[in-house]
């Protein structure tokens, strides 16, 4: 490519859906490409803007129609994500507009999968485009049958086990739920699906995953589509325990209220914090919360547990004060902070993708609590195939009870099988700290990204 002037590397302009579980990695992708040279600029919607702080990227607004509260503001699902479409493709167009008499036009939007109109967007504007999706390889694997027409809805207790190259196989209990009562949230099945809607289009489709981890399922996606494996999309420092240059993402949609969960942990002994978190989007029912509120209060172990605000009025009458001695309970936390503090001996998780994520490669062993979407076949992985912690099993009505919790703890925390999980999630800890590190799998993967784009001259 001809040279003019001074050369640069290019310009991503990266697009994530606009909830916490998806902001944290895309957020994390577009600080990993600046750090190597690119332009990165974050699109992310009126109501999420202000949450974003990342001091070597730019940010921008665009739409999704309830620019005043987001997803909150919409009467449903369906509204929601039509009204995205729309108002989203369209203000997407015009920031891709905006740089294109610039010194930095765009070459590339890296979106989101589950927002493939932006690819139609890039494609209008001769750009590329690059598919990011945040759940595992297997997950991807899974529902990408769906739309291959190899797997139907609902999925059948007598059509399992599903037969994956490079995964155990998967069994009815371990199928994301959406795929076996797709008539509870059609709408989130519907994104799920529309993944692939224009998936042969994108010229590179990332998978916030890493070798050590999912190679095998990995190979068997890659040859259908252009896929690379780049995660774990996690701050490094975190990996490096140099925690003091780095404060979680940098995208939190709700902030921690205080310091006082890390100063809580200062005080307590190394690997005897019971870490409980379901994420930002489980509502648990309220004999669950129950359950685990008396589980934690008669295990023998400290616990800092997150209940959101959303879900405080389901904790038993006064379960926090009354716990105080030997237990926390916030509303928000800087998990990564957390789950990387010497104290904390294991992690109670919904098992979302970036809860795995985060909890493996920080060395973590988990407990898994999974309640819907993909967070079966996490727990799966988690228990079965890397040998990091155990599924907790669930009572008829699907709720965890405080002796099967308390039995899980025991057996993570201080069990026979404790000290083979402590080590595979050290073993893990190195195999995502290696992907990571410059010339690590993923590294090199970003690097091949980043260098289909030298030459571009501003
Ligand atoms: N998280 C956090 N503080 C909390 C609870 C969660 O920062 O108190 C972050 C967590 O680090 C993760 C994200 O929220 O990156 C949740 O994503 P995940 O895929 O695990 O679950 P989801 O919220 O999508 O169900």
């Amino acid at each position: 490519m001809e040279k003019r002037g001074r050369e640069y590397r290019g310009h991503v302009v990266v697009l994530p859906y606009p909830c916490q579980g998806h902001m944290n990695p895309l957020l994390q992708i577009a600080k990993r490409l600046a750090s190597k040279g690119l332009k990165a600029t974050l699109a992310t919607t009126h109501y999420t803007v202000k949450s974003v702080c990342a001091a070597n990227v730019g940010v921008e607004p665009i739409s999704d129609g309830f620019d005043q509260s987001g997803f909150a503001q919409a009467p449903n699902e369906e509204v929601y994500l039509e009204a995205f479409k729309a108002t989203g493709s369209r203000t997407l167009s015009e920031l891709i507009k905006k740089f294109e008499n610039s010194t930095s036009p765009v070459n590339c939007i890296i979106y989101d999968s589950f927002l493939p109109w932006a690819l139609d967007v890039a494609k209008q504007h001769g750009i590329y485009g690059a598919s990011f999706f945040t759940n595992s390889a297997t997950v991807f694997s899974i529902y990408s049958r769906v739309h291959q027409g190899q797997l139907t809805l609902p999925v059948k207790l007598e059509e399992m086990p599903l037969l994956i190259p490079g995964a155990p196989p998967l069994n009815f209990p371990d199928m994301p739920s959406f795929l076996k009562f797709p008539e509870d949230c059609p709408a989130y099945l519907r994104l799920q699906l529309n993944q692939y809607s224009n998936l042969e289009m994108a010229d590179w489709v990332f998978g916030n995953t890493f070798e050590g981890l999912e190679s095998e399922v990995a190979k068997g996606i890659w040859e259908l589509w252009p896929g690379m494996l780049i995660g774990p999309m996690i701050p490094s420092a975190y990996l490096d325990g140099r925690i003091e240059d780095d404060r979680g993402y940098g995208a939190s949609l709700w902030k921690p209220l205080s310091d006082e969960c890390m100063k809580w942990l200062e005080t307590q002994e190394p690997e005897s914090v019971v870490y409980v978190s379901f994420g930002s989007m489980v509502a648990l029912t309220e004999k669950q919360m129950e359950e685990i509120a008396w589980g934690l209060k008669g295990s023998e172990f400290r616990f800092l547990w997150v209940v959101k605000e959303s879900e405080n009025g389901k904790l038993p009458e006064g379960f926090a004060e009354s716990t105080k001695e030997k237990g926390l309970v916030v509303t928000w936390c800087n998990q990564l902070e957390v789950l990387a503090h010497q104290a904390v001996g294991c992690f109670v998780t919904h098992c979302g993708w970036n809860s795995t994520l985060e909890g493996l490669s920080l060395g973590v062993p988990m407990v898994g609590v999974p309640k819907w979407a993909d967070q079966m076949t996490n727990a799966k992985f988690v228990e079965e195939v890397w040998g990091i912690g155990v599924r907790a099993k669930e009572d008829e009505k699907g709720n965890v009870g405080r002796e099967e919790l308390q039995l899980c703890l025991r057996e993570v925390m201080e069990g026979d099988r404790s000290q083979e999980i402590k080590r595979n999630a050290s073993k893990l800890r190195e195999l995502a700290k290696e992907a990571i590190n410059e010339g690590g799998s993923s590294d090199k993967n970003i690097d091949d990204f980043v260098g289909a784009f030298v030459g571009w001259s501003e």
